[in-house]
């Protein structure tokens, strides 16, 4: 998938733009004290605010700001000291009070910018715009009854954070990138929890075509894709159809589109509205939100190292940027390699890492948090093969074992008799036994069949069990074989 589409009437570039919706980790919403939890009966958790009851009022959650500020931060983005929420007033049946309080023309945070991690291991910086607080819907549920809709209000006022990015993704792939890099962002933050299937991160994709370089084309919004496969699925079906419609003489209308993640295509929903139409004014109810500089410095202080920090430093371990893309792409999983590589060959920790113990949870399909080998154990394992104690072929039954029986890489080592053979003697006879075995061989290879060296150290290795070291066998193979 690249973004160009090859139209009958010539090339076509995408201009990708998303707006994310993540859920700020908190345990009750933005302006009451109603819990925030996913998947309680329905509207077990709606205060009189969230239910838009006459005179109530709303009161700011702090943890909800800080967590937009550490946010802001992490995005590498300018943090306005003073903000303001507004109302968007439209009218559905799951927002009670007729309004949306949210942010519009001072948002907590502005301009920022985040790298992103392509499939061929290079990095692009997208910008973003700026991030938002704001206060989710409830929800209708239309399948609940033949003749009826029912409405829980659970969601409504939990707390968001929008976050909005210039039109600067150009490819379904580097779409894909961003939304993977923005969930590990706020994990590492502790800001959102980052799971889509739950909807506590959802995306709007906005998607135009143009001739390449050229100015922007009109774009459409693909309202709540869920996943990150959906996200590419709509793009890339979305910018076919703009361009079938723009070669056919049509032309493009601004508006809002729904996923059909069925069929993966995307069908009109409404015509976009436009701002003013909202007619966005201040809450009287809030007053502007003004930040101390010490708040901001404070959070600044408490920030982890984050993905691309983390990535930067594997690589100067000695990692390559693909392993190191994929490791820092969780933060459990860089926290496991962190042990796993203590004391240990970075590089050889990493490989044991992505090719055998994930290769082998994604296999049995469970997560790395319940792992049968700790990382302590797989990094006992990397250690044997590092001072050759095992060869990397051993290794490979050795962590089997350790897999289905969840015992030390040593022990196993030692109940099986499997340490490597580094004797120079034992290693030399077996040589000579399998050369003077195979003369027919020997006098081939001395002729010129150089392909047969794989024979020779294949023999050795199979007759000792795969114990020999096999650099030793080499040297010692070549020198017997051409001296
Ligand atoms: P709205 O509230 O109208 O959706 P936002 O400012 O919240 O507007 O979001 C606009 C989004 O659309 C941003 O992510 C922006 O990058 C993107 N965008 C703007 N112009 C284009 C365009 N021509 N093609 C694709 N995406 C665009
Ligand atoms: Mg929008």
């Amino acid at each position: 998938m690249s973004g160009i589409i090859k139209g009958e009437t010539g090339d076509w570039e995408m201009v990708i733009g998303l707006e994310i919706h993540a859920q700020v980790l908190s345990e009750t919403k933005l302006f009451s004290g109603a819990s925030a939890a996913f998947g309680g009966a329905p509207n077990a958790q709606v205060s009189p605010v969230d239910a838009g009851m006459p005179g109530m009022l709303p009161v700011i959650n702090t943890v909800c700001v800080e967590k937009a500020v550490r946010t802001g931060l992490g995005l590498n983005a300018a943090i306005n000291l003073e903000s303001v929420f507004e109302r968007k007033n439209y009218f559905y049946p799951d927002l009670p009070q007729g309004y949306q309080i949210s942010q519009y023309e001072k948002p907590i945070v502005g301009n920022g910018e985040i790298e992103i991690d392509l499939p061929d291991g290079s990095v692009r910086k997208i910008g973003i715009e700026r991030l938002h607080l704001e206060q989710d819907a409830g929800k209708s549920l239309h399948d609940q009854h033949p003749q009826k809709s029912f409405v829980d209000l659970n969601r409504s006022g939990n707390p968001l954070m929008e976050i909005v990015s210039k039109p600067d993704l150009r490819t379904p792939e580097e779409a894909a990138a961003y939304v993977t890099k923005i969930r590990a962002i706020v994990r590492y933050l502790d800001t959102c929890d980052g799971n889509m299937d739950e909807g506590s991160m959802r995306c709007d994709v906005n998607v135009s075509v143009r001739r390449p370089g050229a100015e922007f084309g009109t774009r459409c919004e693909i309202k709540n894709v869920n996943s990150v496969r959906f996200v590419q699925q709509a793009i890339e079906y979305e910018a076919r159809r703009q361009v079938e419609v723009i070669e056919a003489g049509g032309k493009i209308v601004q508006e809002t589109r729904l996923f059909d993640t069925k069929n993966g295509t995307t069908r009109s929903m409404r015509s976009k509205e436009d701002a003013h139409d909202y007619r966005y004014f201040p809450d009287p109810d809030l007053l502007p939100l003004v930040l101390e500089p010490s708040f901001v410095e404070g959070i600044k202080a408490t920030l982890p190292e984050l993905p691309d920090a983390k990535k930067k430093r594997f690589i100067a371990m000695g990692l390559t940027p693909y392993d190191a893309g994929v490791i820092t792409g969780e933060r459990d999983r860089a926290a496991f390699f962190e042990k796993v590589a203590n004391g240990n060959d970075p590089k050889l920790a990493a490989n044991w890492l992505t090719n055998e113990l994930l290769g082998a949870l994604n296999k049995a399909e469970k997560d790395l948090a319940d792992s049968p080998v700790t990382a302590e154990q797989l990094g006992g394992l990397v250690a044997l093969i590092a001072d050759s104690t095992i060869s990397g072929k051993i290794a490979k039954e050795v962590f089997a074992e350790m897999w289905t029986t969840g015992k030390d890489a040593a022990v196993i080592v030692d109940e099986k008799g499997l340490k490597q053979v580094t004797d120079t003697g034992a290693i030399e006879k077996l040589v000579n036994d399998v050369l003077a075995a195979n003369p027919d061989k020997v006098a081939e290879y001395r002729g010129g069949k150089d392909k047969l060296f794989g024979f020779f150290v294949g023999q050795i290795m199979k007759q000792s069990g795969g114990k020999m070291n096999p650099a030793m066998v080499n040297d010692l193979l070549k020198s017997k074989l051409e001296g």
